[in-house]
């Protein structure tokens, strides 16, 4: 099916990867994105010249700058990715991810309402409004079990409260306005095009550089690991797919804790660029990360038998293609270390 789409947050790490995806597959889309530090302009260079492809320099929390967005892109659908999302700099200044996650959520939210308003009957059944989330929202779990849509909201840091708060405002616009939202709650992604203060890019360019790998606590903590490719694939099964009013689970089956993702990572960087030395002597445990959760796990089983997506990639095919990008790609995260961004420790309470 052919759509004309709006992405919020397009210029991100997995929003790149959804538009990249959605113009292959001969959507129209239109990249609203206030372009923050978190920004990649440079992720989509394939699409400039496009014309299927457009970009909406804005702002989420800008009601008339939204309601213009709508107007330009006349969607089908809007996929909403905006947000502040690293959780360390949450901790250390929560105000703009309370404004950016929760009122720019209210604010869209708003504006896709009345855009649906307008639109005849048949127009506005079919219209959607995909809001995309994490797994974050539910908290930690235990060595056992995994979250599944059922899991009651348990959220441990500014950032995963203020995605928790917004899934909340999605859903709500759903029952009391009739708004067609879906919501998705997805575990931890990897892949090209990560802006490097996140993990995985983190320590594959600090091994790279024979740079220190500070590893939080004892390095315990678990994550479920998702190649993004995969999560922007489900995003457009569900979009296209998922039934309004329901929630989606998606997760990789790739438990790893840190530590071992650390070491994966030293192993692979040192047989592409083996300089004698193994990296895992670089590796540094630091002070925990506040409030850190102790393990994430997911059970997407709703998601694979009502639409069919599986996991495309095992954790250690992913992440040995991640690394090779980053090796090919120097041109694109150099600028990003050079600029704003320069590895400083983040996430320690002011
Ligand atoms: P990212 O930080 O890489 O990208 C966020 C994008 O949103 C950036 O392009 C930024 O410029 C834009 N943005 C920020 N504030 C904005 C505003 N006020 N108005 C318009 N645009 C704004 O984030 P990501 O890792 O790609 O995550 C995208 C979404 O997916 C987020 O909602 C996040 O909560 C969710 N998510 C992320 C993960 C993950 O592992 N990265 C996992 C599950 C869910």
């Amino acid at each position: 099916m052919s759509k004309r789409v709006l992405v919020t947050g397009g210029s991100g790490f997995i929003g790149s990867a959804l538009c990249l995806r959605l113009v292959a597959e001969g959507w129209t889309v239109f990249n609203l994105d206030a372009l923050t530090y978190a920004a990649a302009p440079a992720s989509l260079a394939a699409l400039e010249g496009d014309d299927r492809y457009a970009l909406i320099h804005a702002d989420i929390r800008d009601g008339e700058a939204v309601k213009a967005a709508f107007e330009k892109a006349r969607p089908d659908a809007v996929m909403h990715l905006a947000a502040e999302s690293h959780v360390d700099r949450s901790i250390t200044g929560a105000g703009i991810f309370v404004d950016t996650n929760v009122i720019g959520t209210f604010t869209l939210l708003e504006a896709a309402r009345a855009w649906r308003d307008g639109l005849s009957g048949e127009a506005a059944d079919a219209f959607r409004f995909l809001h995309v989330s994490t797994d974050e929202v539910f908290g930690s779990l235990g060595a056992e079990g995994l979250f599944s849509e059922d899991t009651a909201y348990d959220p441990s840091s500014p950032y995963s409260s203020s995605k928790a708060a917004s899934d909340h405002l999605a859903r709500a616009w759903g029952r009391t306005y009739g708004l067609n939202v879906l919501v998705s709650n997805c575990s931890n992604n990897y892949g090209p095009r990560q802006f490097p203060e996140k993990l995985i890019p983190l320590m594959i360019l600090n091994a790279l550089a024979g740079k220190d790998l500070p590893v939080y606590g004892d390095g315990s903590n678990v994550r479920d690991w998702l190649f993004v490719e995969d999560h922007a694939r489900a995003l457009q099964d569900i979009v296209e797919r998922g039934r309004p009013g329901e929630t989606y689970c998606i997760g990789g089956n790739a438990e790893r804790n840190n530590l071992d993702v650390v070491h994966a990572i030293c192993d692979i960087v040192d047989d592409r660029r083996p300089t004698g030395t193994a990296r895992r002597e670089l590796i540094r445990f630091v002070t925990d990360r506040p409030g850190h959760d102790a393990r994430y796990a997911i059970d997407s089983s709703k998601l694979q038998r009502e639409l069919g997506w599986t996991p495309s990639l095992d954790f250690e095919t992913g992440l040995a293609g991640t690394i090779d990008w980053y090796l090919a790609n120097e041109d694109w995260w150099r600028p990003i270390q050079e600029g704003v961004y320069r590895q400083e420790r983040l996430g320690l309470p002011a």
